[in-house]
C-alpha cells in the first residue's frame, strides 16, 4: 500500500477506536447567536432544535450583548478589521495599549500584554521568564496550556496533588536551592468549579519566598465581590503576582487572553515571549468589544449579581430535586451521576426535552465521578432554570436516578 493510503487507513482505524470507545467527540452546530435559548442542528442534517443552553462560557451574558456588539461595529468602522501584523511592527493601536491598561487596573496588578488567547499567554509566559536555575510548581489538574507551557520552559518541573497544600509545600521544600519558585494554579477548577484556596497559597507563597501565578479564565469579570476574580474572593488581592485569564468567557467570549503582572515582568514578555512575537495582533473588533465588557463590569455588578442568584437558585433546587453535586458558590456545577453510561443517557434525554448540557466521563475526569457539568449564566431568567429542574426531575425518574 502507499503511504497516503496507509496514512488514511491509520487514521480511520483510530477514528474507529475512538467512537468504539465513546471517545468521539461530536459537534453540534449553533444556527443562532450565542445566548441562553439557540438553535441547534444535532445530528448533522436534522431539522433545527430550540434549546436552552447550559454549557457555554458566557458567565456574564456578554457574548450578544447588544452594547458589546455596538462597540464592536464601532470598532470596525473605526479602526477595520484586522492589523495584518504582530505587535512589534505595526500591529499595535490606541486601543490595544488601552485595554491592557484596563484590564492590569481591573484585576489591581501594574500592566498587561495581550496574546491571541489565554492558550497562547499560558504558552508564552513560563519560557521567557525562567529558565534552568529555578522551578515551577504546578497544581496537577491545572489547564492543558499550562501544562503545555511549563514544557517549553527549562525550568525544573514539579506538580502537587490538586489542592494538596501539604503536597505543595513538599514540593517548596524540595526547590529551596533554586533561584526562583514559581507556583501556578487555575483559580476556578473547570471541572469541578471548585476554587484554589488562594489564602493558604498565598501564605506559603510567602513562607518559602516563591511567586505565585493564577490562571483566572473561569473567574475574571465575576467571581468576587466586584468580579475581579479569585484573589478578590480570598481577600488577596496584591498578594497574587501574575494572573492569565481570558477574553474568551465572561468577557464577551470572542476571543484572546492575557498575562497581568508587574511592569518589567510584562516588558520581558514582550521582548521574549514567542505566541506574542510571532502571531498576529487581535482584531480590533475584539479590542473594543472587549473594552466595552470591561466597562460594563467595572460600572455595574448588577450582571455579577444577577449570575450569582442564578447559580444559588440553580444549586438550591437541583440539590433539593435529590441530585448530588460538589458544593462550592460557582456557576459551573457538577451534578454527580457517577456511571459514564447514566450521564450520557441523561445529557441524550435533557437534550430532547430542550435542555443542552454536556457530560463528563473518564477519561476526562476520574474513574466513577462522572457528571453533567451545568454551567450558569447570567443570560438565563428563572423561567429557564425551572424549565431545567423540571427536566432533570423528569428524566432522572426515567432512568432511575432519582425514586
Ligand atoms: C479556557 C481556558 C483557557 C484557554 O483560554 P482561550 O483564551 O480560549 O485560549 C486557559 N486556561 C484556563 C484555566 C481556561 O479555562
Amino acid at each position: 500500500m502507499a503511504v497516503h493510503e496507509r496514512v488514511r487507513e491509520f487514521y480511520r482505524n483510530e477514528l474507529t477506536e475512538l467512537q468504539f470507545a465513546d471517545l468521539f467527540k461530536d459537534e453540534r452546530v449553533i444556527h443562532s447567536p450565542q445566548g441562553a435559548d439557540i438553535s441547534v442542528e444535532y445530528p448533522a442534517d436534522s431539522p433545527l432544535s430550540q434549546v436552552i443552553n447550559f454549557c457555554a462560557n458566557n458567565y456574564l451574558g456578554l457574548s450578544s450583548h447588544p452594547a458589546v456588539l455596538q462597540a464592536a461595529k464601532k470598532a470596525l468602522d473605526d479602526r477595520g478589521f484586522g492589523l495584518s501584523s504582530v505587535r512589534f511592527i505595526c500591529g499595535t493601536q490606541d486601543q490595544h495599549k488601552e485595554l491592557e491598561r484596563k484590564i492590569a487596573k481591573f484585576v489591581g496588578l501594574e500592566d498587561a500584554i495581550l496574546y491571541s488567547s489565554c492558550f497562547d499567554a499560558n504558552g508564552g509566559v513560563f519560557e521567557a521568564l525562567l529558565n534552568e536555575e529555578d522551578a515551577l510548581i504546578s497544581d496537577e489538574l491545572n489547564h492543558a496550556s499550562i501544562i503545555d507551557g511549563m514544557r517549553l520552559c527549562k525550568a525544573e518541573r514539579h506538580r502537587y496533588k490538586h489542592g494538596d497544600l501539604k503536597d505543595l509545600e513538599h514540593h517548596l521544600k524540595e526547590t529551596q536551592n533554586k533561584r526562583f519558585r514559581m507556583i501556578v494554579t487555575d483559580g476556578v477548577f473547570s471541572m469541578d468549579g471548585i476554587v484554589a484556596k488562594l489564602d493558604e497559597i498565598c501564605n506559603l507563597a510567602d513562607e518559602y519566598d516563591a511567586i505565585l501565578m493564577v490562571d483566572d479564565s473561569h473567574a475574571t469579570g465575576f467571581v468576587g465581590k466586584t468580579g475581579r476574580g479569585t484573589h478578590e474572593h480570598y481577600d488577596v488581592m496584591g498578594r497574587v503576582d501574575i494572573i492569565s485569564t481570558t477574553f474568551g468567557k465572561a468577557l464577551g467570549g470572542a476571543a484572546g487572553g492575557c498575562i497581568i503582572g508587574p511592569k518589567a515582568l510584562i516588558d520581558i514578555l514582550r521582548q521574549r515571549s514567542r505566541p506574542y512575537l510571532f502571531s498576529n495582533t487581535l482584531s480590533p473588533v475584539v479590542v473594543g468589544a472587549t473594552i466595552k465588557a470591561l466597562d460594563l463590569i467595572d460600572e455595574s455588578t448588577a450582571l455579577r449579581d444577577k449570575l450569582d442568584d442564578n447559580a444559588r437558585y440553580f444549586r438550591r433546587r437541583i440539590k433539593e430535586a435529590g441530585f448530588e453535586i460538589k458544593d462550592g458558590f460557582h456557576p459551573i456545577v457538577p451534578i454527580m451521576l457517577h456511571d459514564a453510561g447514566i450521564v450520557q443517557a441523561m445529557a441524550r434525554e435533557l437534550y430532547a426535552e430542550g435542555i443542552y448540557v454536556v457530560g463528563f466521563f473518564y477519561p476526562v475526569v476520574p474513574r466513577g465521578t462522572a457528571r453533567i457539568r451545568v454551567q450558569i449564566s447570567a443570560a438565563h431568567e428563572k423561567h429557564h432554570i425551572d424549565k431545567a429542574i423540571d427536566a432533570f426531575v423528569k428524566v432522572g425518574k426515567k432512568l432511575g436516578v432519582l425514586k
